[in-house]
């Protein structure tokens, strides 16, 4: 039987927020102050989402907080159906790779009971220390790729699972990628002919793909080989998953 690797980003893909932003609402009045705002471009991701953490566990959201916080976001529209389908039909494997953390995904797996076994979830890892303050370190350090941050690069991280699959005997008939954002684009560029990019109409990564099919920007055309299908629920998905699981 034919293999088919399900990829997904997970904020504004698998869940239709963002989860680092999300969190935001626990800040006094739902806001950052100016001195963290600002770390994003000085510092990059992971110190600025760090430095937002010791602000909320400062301002005495506690791991509970965070949490059920968390458990507030809903799944993208048609994502349940789609992974119901998928963890069921026996061909295809599921991955996320996100620039969110450990314990956000983790948990809002767990909040909305999906049946589906995740093969990995590469993202950044965090945790709860000692005095109850989320802490978080970055997937990787990375210096090759500009369309990507430093901590985190999906195009290498999806081509090593993939090489690594491949080591082991598993040679996917297809890879279908599903994203929204810049983060998306470098591992779009990975995948081959016979796969496919999933993005989310109305979101960067359309946009980006949209501007490169007139434009050939910010990278070449040439670059992004696989079938490109658009999608704004989970059901334009499956539509196509399910004329696999067929053959
Ligand atoms: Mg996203």
């Amino acid at each position: 039987m034919a293999r088919y690797l399900l990829a997904f980003d997970f904020d504004h893909t698998l869940i239709d927020a963002n989860s680092d932003v999300y969190i935001i609402k626990l800040a006094p009045n739902g806001e950052l102050p100016a001195e963290i705002k600002d770390l994003y471009k000085d510092t990059g991701w992971i110190e600025y989402m760090g430095q937002i953490f010791k602000y909320l566990h400062k301002n005495g959201s506690k791991q509970s907080d965070i949490l059920s916080c968390m458990s507030e976001i809903p799944l993208t529209e048609g994502m349940r159906e789609l992974l119901d389908f998928t963890s069921k039909a026996g061909c295809f494997e599921h991955i996320i790779i996100s620039d969110s953390n450990s314990v956000f995904i983790n948990h809002i797996l767990a909040t909305h009971s999906l049946s589906v076994v995740m093969a990995g979830i590469f993202t950044n890892p965090a945790e709860f220390n000692d005095a109850g303050c989320l802490t978080l370190q970055g997937y990787h350090s990375q210096d090759w790729c500009s369309l990507s941050t430093v901590n985190m690069c999906k195009g290498h991280i999806l081509k090593n699972f993939i090489d690594m699959k491949r080591k082991s005997g598993i040679e996917y008939a297809s890879v279908l990628y599903v994203g929204d954002g810049y983060n998306d684009l470098c591992p779009s560029l990975e995948l081959r002919p016979q796969d496919f990019v999933f993005p989310r109409v109305g979101f960067k990564l359309h946009k980006l793909i949209t501007k490169m099919s007139k434009e050939n920007k910010p990278v070449d055309m040439s670059a992004l080989t696989a079938r490109i299908k658009q999608w704004e629920s989970g059901l334009d998905i499956l539509e196509t998953v399910k004329s696999f699981s067929l053959q």
